[in-house]
């Protein structure tokens, strides 16, 4: 033994009584002996120095549930000296207490985010957008098309948005009764692309429009992109997107940009299930509306076609990828149900061409 004894209490953890006890330093314990002359040794190896000092500059060890509180820096100095394993000062075996805490809570927090990010967001943004208002979900709409239009400007061609609006009027007439009203924007940009904003904005970059050679090869496509706003796809997409992006924010310490996530509205992807379900609904509306569905699996089978001619430009299948599957699907789900074409084609009459080429300076 070496050091002074030094006088302290002691807990041994089950009741709440407090023995006087009589502490010295051993070469690999502490010996605890209490006024009985029971004597209690504690291994250095099992002893936890709290880092809590009490005002009156007792320490605090700890093992298990058992407690010896012990009076006087000496102690310590001592204690630390017999010890050199706890010779690091209190502050740090605080720190390192709180680092071991900090780490427990991140390895607990993991599954938390990990189940907040596969489960909780995903049905908490389909229930908030299943219940938003379809104004709200127009505004939404409004300010994303506004996003586009900085960067891209709209054409506002009469022609070209006549025949554009007038197909999606002969769609949205087949329709079921819903809240929405369907607007054309015509964005003057290369890219082959098309999109549903939410609240019924359908945006037509020129690319595509040009691409179209038929009115019923773009109603294919509108047909499509307005299952993507009656099924609110867009803005359960944009509420998931918004939450994880706000628990990212939060996460990082970092601050929140809305038009983040406007900016990224153009690269939505939306899940396999929510592509197949506005493909079939989309197929079916034309037919409905007495439109040869034809046109939508041959459009969608020439952008396959030009995809190695214009891999970049192609927008739409970079977001609405394995255009191969879709167009077998479509063409297996046409011959499954027959469809009487009907007596005229669409848009009888127009010079197609002229039209789609309108906003592209003609041809
Ligand atoms: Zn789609």
């Amino acid at each position: 033994m070496n050091g002074a004894p030094w006088q302290g209490y002691y807990y041994n953890g089950l009741t709440a009584e407090r023995h006087g006890v009589t502490v010295s330093l051993g070469a690999t314990s502490i010996r605890i002996v209490k006024a009985d002359r029971t004597v209690i040794d504690w291994p250095f190896a099992e002893v936890t120095l709290n880092h809590r000092i009490n005002a009156d500059g007792t320490a605090r060890l700890e093992r298990g549930r058992e407690t010896l509180a012990v009076g006087g820096p000496a102690f310590l100095t001592a204690f630390k000296t017999a010890s050199p394993a706890h010779s690091s000062s209190l502050r740090n075996a605080g720190a390192a207490k709180r680092g071991a805490w900090i780490t427990a809570l991140i390895l607990g927090a993991v599954p938390v985010i990990a189940a907040l990010y596969l489960w909780i967001i995903p049905l908490a943004a389909s229930y908030a957008a299943l219940h938003v208002p379809p104004a709200w979900e127009e505004r939404l709409g409004e300010s994303i098309v506004l996003e586009f239009t900085a960067s891209s400007p709209e054409c506002n061609n009469p022609e070209a948005t006549a025949q554009v609006s007038a197909i999606i009027t002969i769609l949205d007439a087949a329709a079921k009764p819903h809240p929405y009203t369907f607007k054309a924007h015509i964005i003057k940009n290369r890219m082959v692309n098309a999109l549903a904003a939410p609240g019924g904005h359908i945006i037509i970059f020129t690319g595509l429009l040009e691409r179209a050679g038929t009115p019923e090869e773009l109603a294919g496509v509108l047909s499509h992109e307005m299952q993507h706003v009656l099924r609110r796809h867009a803005t359960k997409s944009i509420f998931q997107n918004l939450s994880t992006y706000m628990l990212i924010t939060l996460a990082t310490g970092g601050s929140g940009n809305a038009a983040g996530i406007v900016n990224t509205f153009a690269n939505l992807r939306y899940s396999r299930m929510n592509e197949r379900e506005a493909d079939e609904e989309g197929l079916r509306l034309l037919m409905k509306a007495g439109i040869d569905p034809d046109g939508m699996a041959a459009f969608f089978k020439k952008l396959e076609e030009t995809r190695a001619k214009y891999p970049s430009a192609l927008a739409y299948l970079s977001t609405h990828p394995a255009t191969g599957d879709r167009v077998n699907y479509l063409e297996a789900e046409i011959k499954t149900r027959p469809f009487k074409v009907k007596a005229a084609p669409l848009l009888e009459g127009v010079d197609w061409q002229k039209a789609a080429l309108a906003c592209s300076g003609g041809r």
